[in-house]
């Protein structure tokens, strides 16, 4: 009840913002001319320099360009020349580019922020992060951040078994971690424990009590002393959509009593040294710091009571993931954090020194398993659009009369008669003629013609309706009805479902915008909706940074048939792609990665997308039987005479070109 109360007065607050905003949009709306449109403009309405984090911003030719610097001046591209680079070379809109240059900065971004706060502190451990894989495993990536890692020891964290397998054959820096979390079955942990005769530091990390026995057991057979962490349970929850990660009720982690069990269990069987770390995490993408220092609390004094009870070889905290990535710019919502990474560095850092030092209790290394920090930001989607769905009707259909039906004259005298004056009650009368329309229709007295001219005619009315409450104050929901009615639907060439798939699961928000024309004035509103057949497939929520919430259009330019039009959805990095689906059998996307260098870039892997015979075998169509059935069907049709030799060619030749093509639209010959 509560929340539903507290959801009301939110709404009637934004409401009374709107109302104000509409106001201001309505003197931008009347000025058409591009003239005094800038690209500062731009980087304001859709808060590109708030979410970029300096990666992404606009450059003076009007459109996005990447600077991993993060500072204007440093090495950049022009994202809209890449792409049509890309295309150039015959790479394929939609396109996954991957920026390395973007993975190394927040490698290093992280690491000084640790370093700073241990040097402010004179805190006495080190940090080493790990990576946790399931963020994003794609080989190219994973071994660019081993690489750029290596001056900080950057480790790798594995979550299943096939994980396990990717992180050992990847992992070659001295000294750095492997953490070996979820469930774990004899040849996991067998496996785990024989890396370590290769030389990498691997370390159990001991997730449901069950997995102790079978560890020990393994130890015992391969004659090895395995190194063991232990996740603890933390009763603080976290907070933002991922919130189910953390609390009483997790699927992971071991209770107090299990810790304290397995304490003594190892103790019993001489192992108490093995027990290096202590782990916990509360979730993903935490928006709020006050969470993180709750569960810091709970989970450090984990660490020195187990210290106290013997276990005097722990040595490493491991803080899990969490570490927010800003999507919205806005700095408070759950798309959003309230903290910097300095901050989160900071806060990490003091709780152990106070805690540890409080118990005089070394301090230990701090280990984080953040992966969405680390790969948000590398990775922009590019797609085109297609088409326009535009309802706006600046023409009235032919003049309705006499002998045409009450409701048609109606509507005409609607039409006919509004004005700013009279404006409320035609907007009542308007939703009432349609009902009745839309009901004679069901019943049968209304023709489909008929109902052709009602439609036809609600949308001119709707139109010029909508050009006259902008400009008065008090018809702002006139105005936000009807735009929502007549906003545009702008079709895009991609799949929600295998490019952002946690904007269809979670509702998550990821910054869209155009990547160029952007010193022209976008004076559309449009909803984008993808390739798939699915009702969900479509992107319907937006940053509103003049409200700081979110809204259900975009504004965007005006589309021209024939030319491109490229919109961007940016920070995909992270959990998209190994998530996205093949809804409708759309596959993979053409994936590049381009390096940047001072005056130019270079294209270091091109990774090409799935073609539809590949699609399609993973639903266990053969792409010989599926020529054969159509050469056979071909063959019957043209000894019937229904098919000519021509035709039938021509039939199989799009057949087998579209079998191995792209599973996305593609440009005519
Ligand atoms: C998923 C996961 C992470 C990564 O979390 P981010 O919020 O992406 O940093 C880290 N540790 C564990 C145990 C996880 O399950």
């Amino acid at each position: 009840m509560s929340l539903s109360k507290e959801t009301s007065k939110e709404a009637s607050k934004n409401h009374s913002r709107e109302s104000l905003n509409n106001n201001k949009s309505t003197s931008k709306f009347h000025d058409i001319s591009n003239d005094n449109w800038t690209t500062e403009q731009s980087s304001e309405l859709y808060g590109i320099n708030a979410w970029g984090s300096g990666y992404f911003r606009i450059n003076s030719q009007g459109n996005v360009c990447v600077t991993p610097s993060g500072k204007a001046e440093g090495p950049q591209v022009d994202l809209y020349e890449l792409t049509q680079d890309l295309l150039d070379r015959g790479i394929r809109v939609p396109i996954m580019i991957r920026f390395p240059d973007i993975l190394r900065a927040r490698v290093e971004s992280i690491n000084s922020c640790f370093s700073k706060a241990i040097a402010d502190h004179s805190y006495k451990g080190q940090y080493c992060g790990v990576y946790p894989i399931k963020v994003n495993q794609q080989k190219h990536l994973v071994q660019e951040l081993v690489n750029h890692g290596k001056p900080y020891r950057l480790g790798l964290e594995c979550g299943s078994k096939p994980e396990l397998l990717v992180v050992l054959s990847l992992m070659n820096t001295a000294n750095a971690l492997i953490i070996c979390n979820g469930f774990k079955d004899q040849e996991y942990i067998e496996t785990a424990i024989l890396s370590q005769k290769l030389g990498r530091h691997t370390i159990l990390v001991v997730d449901r009590y069950e997995e102790l026995k079978m560890i020990i057991e393994a130890s015992k057979k391969l004659n090895t002393f395995p190194h063991i962490g232990f996740r603890a349970k933390l009763n603080t929850q976290g907070a933002g959509k991922w919130v189910d990660s953390s609390g009483a009720r997790s699927k992971f982690g071991l209770t107090a009593d299990e810790i304290v069990l397995g304490l003594e269990t190892l103790r019993q069987n001489n192992m108490l040294q093995c027990l290096e770390l202590l782990h916990f995490h509360i979730g993903s993408q935490i928006p709020r710091i006050q969470s993180i220092k709750s569960s810091l609390k709970e989970g450090i004094r984990f660490y020195t009571e187990l210290h106290g009870m013997g276990a005097s070889h722990l040595k490493y905290v491991d803080v899990g993931g969490g570490l927010g990535v800003d999507y919205d710019g806005t700095g408070n919502s759950d798309s959003s954090i309230n903290y910097s990474e300095q901050e989160y560095a900071n806060d990490i850092v003091s709780a152990l020194q106070s805690l540890c030092d409080e118990k005089g209790i070394q301090h230990p290394d701090i280990v984080t398993e953040s992966g969405r920090f680390l790969v948000a930001h590398h990775s922009v989607l590019i797609f085109n659009v297609t088409g326009v769905n535009d309802l706006n009707r600046a023409e009235p259909p032919r003049v309705a009369g006499k002998t045409d039906h009450p409701v048609m004259q109606d509507l005409q005298y609607i039409y006919d008669k509004l004005n700013r004056e009279n404006i409320n009650e035609c907007f009542n009368d308007l939703q009432q003629a349609r009902n009745e329309a839309n009901s004679l229709f069901t019943y049968g007295v209304f023709s489909l013609l008929q109902r052709a001219w009602t439609e036809s005619m609600y949308f001119a009315i709707a139109t010029k309706m909508i050009n006259i409450a902008q400009n008065e104050d008090d018809c702002d929901d006139i105005v936000q009805t009807l735009s929502q009615e007549l906003c545009d639907t702008y079709f895009c060439n991609f799949s929600v479902f295998q490019s952002v798939p946690d904007s269809w699961a979670v509702g998550q928000l990821f910054p869209v915008m155009p990547v160029h024309r952007l010193s022209e004035k976008p004076i559309r509103q449009a909803t984008l909706a993808d390739l798939t057949c699915d009702s969900d497939g479509k992107l319907e929520k937006f940053i509103d940074t003049e409200t700081g919430k979110t809204k259900k259009t975009l504004q965007v330019h005006p589309f021209t048939t024939g030319k491109n039009y490229f919109l961007g959805v940016f920070l995909t990095g992270a959990y998209q792609e190994i998530l996205g689906d093949l809804h409708n059998l759309f596959g993979d996307t053409d994936a590049v990665h381009v390096s940047i260098t001072e005056n130019s870039y270079t294209l270091d892997h091109y990774i090409p997308g799935d073609t539809v015979t590949e699609v399609l075998s993973y639903v266990q169509y053969r792409h010989y039987n599926m020529v054969d059935s159509i050469r056979n069907a071909a063959e019957e049709a043209i000894q019937k005479g229904n098919l000519t030799k021509q035709e039938a060619k021509l039939l199989i030749k799009h057949y087998e070109e579209g079998l191995s093509g792209y599973t996305y639209l593609e440009e005519a010959e």
